[in-house]
């Protein structure tokens, strides 16, 4: 039988490894959804449109053609002839990513694209709202938290070479996009009533992949 699989919960809780670890070994389609995000964030950032200018995201959104490419190196965003998969994986993009999906115009423009991508089953979506707004039909909903020390170790422990922030700057940045998500009227980031909770704090994230597979299986 199809399934559509979605993982959500905070930043670095481990969703991105756990649902490409998930996808691959199901043989599924691995949706990013925080990738659209920063991909409206990039543009907003490239066109100078405010998170607060809704006519400006507005036009902004009609103007851009997101979409995943899979090849050798994994699944990657383009807008249209440009791939943006490097550019939009920066803190000043996360945090502007933060931003401007609290816009409901934003929210309501994903959405459509996020169900076009949904139409075809056999697939693990992963963001924040997955289960509760986008795919409420979904056949099996995760939700993965974590401690915010082990999200902002495991950030700082992934850094690339040329990240200058401290242990407490990055712990700094994941509060204050936890508090953005949580908090904002339009889908917030909370589990879906039937999502299976996992907690990655203390079991790694091999253990989770494990356990998510069991709970798929039964
Ligand atoms: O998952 P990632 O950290 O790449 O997502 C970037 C931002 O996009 C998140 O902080 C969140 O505000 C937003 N997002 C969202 N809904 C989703 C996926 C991401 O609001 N489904």
């Amino acid at each position: 039988k199809p399934l559509l699989i979605t993982i959500d919960g905070p930043a670095g809780a481990g969703k991105t490894t756990v649902s490409k670890a998930l996808a691959r070994c199901l043989g599924y389609r691995y949706v990013d959804t925080g990738a659209l995000y920063r991909g409206v964030a990039l543009a907003a950032k490239e066109k100078g449109v405010a998170p607060e200018d809704d006519d400006g995201l507005e036009r902004l959104c009609t103007g851009l053609r997101l979409r995943f490419v899979v090849n050798e190196d994994g699944s990657r965003l383009f807008d249209g002839d440009r791939d943006i998969s490097g550019l939009i994986r920066t803190s000043e993009i996360s945090m502007l990513a933060s931003a401007v999906s609290a816009r409901p115009v934003v929210r309501k423009f994903l959405f459509d694209l996020q169900r076009r991508l949904g139409e075809e089953k056999n697939a693990v979506f992963e963001g924040r709202d997955m289960g509760t707004v986008v795919f409420p039909e979904a056949e099996v909903k995760f939700f993965l938290d974590a401690s915010v020390e082990e999200r902002a170790r495991r950030r700082y422990d992934e850094r690339s070479a040329d990240e200058t922030r401290t242990l407490e700057q990055i712990a700094e940045e994941i509060r204050t996009r936890d508090h953005n998500d949580r908090t904002r009227s339009h889908a917030p980031l909370k589990p879906a009533n039937d999502a299976i909770l996992l907690d990655s704090t203390a079991i790694s994230i091999d253990q989770v992949v494990q356990s998510m597979l069991s709970r798929i299986k039964q």
